[in-house]
């Protein structure tokens, strides 16, 4: 005979299996995070603050030869400086997509929104590059978007045709060899690999993102490149910590709210 105590349990599984396999209702209108950063002035000024934050540094960074915005990048100083940023949120702002799509999130939803729809940049980020760009500095975009085949497309990576026309769409243009997406050239979700790759040919003075992803490893619970335990909130938190110095100082965070890798450690 089941106990009262034992029937709650398994009714609290059901009913927690039932949470995680139902779709939280998604309504834009009530969630605070697309809300503020599709109507928040403040958002706008932060980014705003942050590329232009950047740029003031920039000189420093470029003529300062031994500074690399990279902890483990050595010997660096006869490389030519570039900056790397991640696209989503950093450079193309999702916000009209994360209005939009229909829960839930595929990455075939979002290629298939920028193929209709014009990419809009990220306050301030347009102007940083030009900046970056008269001042002699290579510009890297790093994404996570992966190469993926798409219906009888040839390409083995649309995808990257398709960041490249978005950048192109918020005024910055780019080719190939300055796009960088998962899945590519055996790269997986772990940036790391890419900004060494591209650490091997130039000095990287700085780094820009919305997910600490973008700046460490190891930062989701699934395992990636050369992590070996899962993240934790504390872990995450440890990264950020450990990494003091670099913020605001070489490395520039804009805010990310409405997804990303901290959406897994509520
Ligand atoms: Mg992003």
């Amino acid at each position: 005979m089941m106990s009262i105590r034992s029937l709650l349990v398994v009714v609290s599984m059901l009913a927690c299996a039932s949470c995680t396999k139902t779709p939280v209702a998604h309504s834009p209108e009530n969630d605070l995070a697309l809300l503020w950063v599709k109507h928040a002035a403040e958002y706008e000024a932060i980014s705003i603050q942050v590329y232009q934050a950047a740029e003031l540094a920039l000189p420093g960074f470029i003529n300062d030869t031994s500074w690399s915005a990279m902890p483990a990048q050595q010997h660096a100083e006869g490389l030519p400086p570039a900056v790397i940023l991640d696209v989503d949120e950093t450079v193309v702002s999702g916000i009209a997509f994360q209005l939009a799509f229909e829960r839930p999130f595929t990455n075939r939803k979002m290629y298939d929104f920028y193929q209709e729809n014009v990419a809009v940049p990220v306050p301030g980020v347009v102007e940083f590059i030009t900046a970056v760009r008269q001042a002699g500095v290579a510009v890297f975009f790093v994404t996570n978007r992966p190469c993926e085949l798409i219906d009888n497309d040839p390409d083995p990576c649309p995808q990257k045709r398709a960041v490249i026309k978005e950048l192109l769409d918020t005024g910055i243009e780019t080719d190939d060899m300055h796009v960088m997406l998962s899945n590519e050239q055996g790269w997986d979700r772990a940036k790391i690999a890419r900004r060494q790759h591209i650490a091997e040919t130039h000095r990287v003075i700085m780094l820009f993102g919305d997910d600490l992803g973008d700046f460490v490893p190891c930062v989701r619970k699934k395992l990636y490149g050369p992590c070996t335990q899962p993240a934790t909130a504390a872990s995450r938190r440890r990264l950020v910590e450990d990494h003091r110095s670099y913020w605001g100082r070489g490395w520039y965070i804009l805010p990310g709210p409405t997804h990303g890798s901290w959406t897994s450690f509520p």
